[in-house]
């Protein structure tokens, strides 16, 4: 639930929720002129419109969005819904871990590019924390990496040290210097998504969640 228990057209019991693309390649240089073109892109779709707002944007890194366009109903699966009025779209810009659910703070696993071991951070459902001994190499590269674009993890199994952002952390948690967050939007139709991929012209993840 929101923090201030607000509730939406159909959004009763369901709490504020998002769903996030993350570019998984823009630098932190390309991120803020990429973040530009596609707010132009989606702006001329008729998704988005210019107009800002921070009323219903719970985003850890922007504190406000661009309000749905015209059109917003050709970003959703099924079209619009009478009724349903979406929230903002935050842009975040700058290198952050992006994790999707509700509250987590770390990946479930890691697998390691070089020699493909897969490595288990998280034991659901016999434990639902991270492993600290396997975590904490990573915890210390992101902090690393968030700084200063560098950090390297190495693997427990081959011993290469390996660039923190080239490792695969599943699908539930993504580096990124750029992310899109759809507040309280109906599912975003998979045409769309993938209309969104081409546009950025990077390989994407995609996360939900809630506030
Ligand atoms: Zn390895």
């Amino acid at each position: 639930m929101g923090a201030d228990g607000r509730t939406r057209v159909r959004g009763e019991a369901m709490g504020d929720f998002f769903e996030r693309i993350v570019d998984l390649e823009a630098t932190e240089e390309e991120a803020g002129p990429l973040a530009e073109r596609m707010v132009g892109r989606l702006v001329a779709e008729g998704v988005l419109i210019r107009e800002r707002s921070r009323e219903g944007v719970y985003s850890a890194g922007a504190d406000e969005g661009y309000l749905p366009g015209p059109g917003w109903g050709r970003a959703v699966h099924g079209g619009a819904e009478a009724g349903w009025a979406p929230g903002p779209v935050a842009v975040v810009l700058g290198r952050r871990d992006h994790i999707a659910g509700q509250g987590e703070y770390a990946a479930e696993a890691v697998t390691c590019p070089r020699c493909g071991t897969r490595t288990v951070v998280i034991d659901y459902p016999e434990v639902p924390e991270p492993d600290d001994e396997v975590w904490r190499p990573f915890e210390e590269a992101v902090a690393v990496w968030r700084r200063t674009g560098g950090g390297s993890v190495p693997c427990p199994a081959c011993g290469v040290s390996v660039p923190v952002a080239e490792w695969d952390f599943g699908e539930d948690f993504a580096l990124g210097a750029l992310a899109f967050e759809f507040w309280n939007w109906p599912p975003l139709d998979d045409g769309f998504r993938a209309e969104f991929g081409r546009w950025l012209g990077h390989r994407t993840a995609h996360h939900t969640g809630k506030f």
